[in-house]
């Protein structure tokens, strides 16, 4: 980039001068206060961009507007991440090679320069406008839900396609320009590789995993069932010989359907053996297991189950899912769709609306037990939907059917997911539970727009139901691809 421009002037007021007063804007004392120390910490930055203000700030990075003077004299709006001068090197250089390798095209953002001093490090990507989804949500129209549904798996088909799983996919990651029709996938900070991932610096990632930061009522999700008692290496541990053990019937159930019974069998070592599968209590063998270490990022609701029980073995299905929740949130209206603190919770709410049954059934086939106090029936993702949205009414004329009602005040009440070693069983509160239930403020008054889209909500295809229903697979491994989705009926013509 070869751009000419100052540094904010210390008035709280910054932009490029009176004549041009387009991007002027007021910033609050502590914005301002943080621009300037970002560009004490990285003083080449004042030397090509006027920082104008603070627009995202996370966990892991600020992100800024920035402006550039080009040579041709233009002016260009950039977004400037800041990442915590914490981050890992090498996790940094691998969230810059996505970009670098995977963006740019195929609605995924790409990167424009790269700027370091010591440990603090900023990303230079071109600016897209955009707003929030759920400022936007109520005024939607299926139309606009369709295509903006598209265009994120085509953004995560070619991720996919690079062997990138992306972890963190929401609408807060997936920018959309609602006037201009133009979309980006951003934040690969917690991106991680599929074994044969085409990113170098993603393969070495996998050491430098943290440890599941412990979460009271989620400890142990892993089945109780041992492996067969001639592969327990015999001179280990007795710790040691099960997480063995666990970990290798993990995978072996993660390869096949296995129909066989999860009954504990008998291990070699009597001590080992573990009497509470299935049960309500929690055995000494499981309450002295480590954890299973497995990777968690990403927000609580938007997680897959296959996250949420911290299965080992995750793909790029799991991207998928959490488009899914999207493509959910989008149908009904709602944002969040799953409001949970914690991954129990998380999968608590999964099952209201997919059934307890088959979440254990899922569950099973990679490996793991899930315990659900209370039998929770799949919904009809049609009924579910047009209930919260409020376009379906009982017949007594109540706008929701009982059975709806039920699942949003009461579902929640009884249901709790547990595994089998949890030392205390988790009870959802009311105020806990699914957050559908409360009508998102941001529903648009109606306007000529909105009339419009009425009708549109009216006709929604059973192809979107069937594509949503695809989507949330709690089967990893039957879920629909990216690839496979964008071929879906749903999109035809586009
Ligand atoms: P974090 O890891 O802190 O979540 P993100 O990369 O998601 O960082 O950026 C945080 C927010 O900053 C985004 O949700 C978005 O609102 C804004 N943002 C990020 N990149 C851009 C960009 N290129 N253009 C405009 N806004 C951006
Ligand atoms: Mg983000
Ligand atoms: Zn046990």
């Amino acid at each position: 980039m070869d751009a000419s421009a100052v540094c904010t002037d210390g008035t709280s007021t910054t932009g490029p001068g009176s004549q041009d007063g387009a991007h002027r804007r007021k910033v609050s004392k502590d914005v301002q206060m943080d621009i300037e120390h970002l560009c004490k910490a990285v003083p080449q930055l004042a030397t090509a961009f006027n920082i104008l203000d603070k627009i995202g700030e996370g966990t892991f990075s600020s992100v800024y507007l920035g402006e550039a003077r080009m040579r041709d004299g233009r002016k260009e709006l950039f977004a400037l991440k800041h990442l915590i001068p914490t981050s890992h090197p090498t996790r940094i250089a691998a969230e810059l090679q996505c970009l670098t390798a995977a963006g740019g095209r195929e609605n995924v953002m790409g990167v424009t320069y790269c700027f370091r001093r010591d440990d603090h490090v900023v990303i230079v990507m071109p600016y897209m406008e955009h707003r929030a989804l759920v400022e936007i949500i109520g005024s939607l129209s299926f139309a606009e839900v369709r295509l903006y549904v598209y265009h994120l798996l085509k953004a995560l088909r070619h991720i996919h396609q690079f062997g990138i799983i992306h972890r963190d996919i929401k609408p807060n990651n997936f920018l959309y320009n609602r006037r201009s029709g133009v979309y980006a996938l951003v934040d690969f900070g917690l991106a991680q590789g599929t074994a044969d991932t085409k990113i170098e610096l993603l393969k070495d990632l996998g050491g430098l995993r943290r440890t599941p930061r412990p979460v009271f009522g989620e400890r142990n999700l892993n089945s109780c069932t041992p492996a067969p008692s001639t592969t327990a290496p015999d001179a280990r541990k007795a710790e040691e010989a099960l997480s063995w053990r666990l970990s290798s019937a993990s995978r072996a159930a993660g390869r096949t359907l296995s129909s066989s019974s999860q009954k504990p069998q008998r291990a070699v070592q009597p001590g080992l053996t573990c009497d509470c599968f299935l049960t309500d209590r929690v055995c000494n063998i499981c309450m002295s297991r480590k954890q299973q270490v497995a990777p968690r990022a990403g927000t609580p609701g938007f997680r897959a189950p296959e996250v949420l029980t911290k299965c080992p073995d995750q793909g790029t299905a799991i991207d998928v899912w959490s488009a899914g929740v999207i493509l959910l949130s989008l149908l009904s209206g709602r944002y969040p769709f799953f409001k949970a603190g914690d991954d129990l919770t998380a999968l608590a709410q999964i099952m209201t609306v997919r059934g307890s049954r088959e979440t254990i059934r899922a569950a099973k086939t990679f490996g793991k037990a899930v315990v659900c106090s209370q039998e929770l029936p799949p919904q009809d993702l049609r009924t579910l939907c047009e209930t919260l949205r409020g376009r379906r009414r009982s017949s007594t004329g109540e706008g929701v059917p009982p059975a709806m009602a039920d699942a949003c005040r009461n579902r929640m009440d009884g249901a709790s997911a547990r595994g089998p070693a949890d030392a205390a069983e988790p009870s959802l509160q009311k105020q806990e539970s699914l957050s559908s239930c409360e009508r998102t403020e941001s529903l648009v008054k109606p306007n000529l727009e909105a009339e419009e889209e009425v009708e549109d909500w009216d006709r929604v295809p059973d192809e979107a139901y069937h594509l949503l229903d695809r989507l949330l697979d709690l089967n990893p491994n039957t879920r629909i691809s990216a690839a496979e989705a964008l071929q879906h009926p749903l999109f035809k013509g586009l």
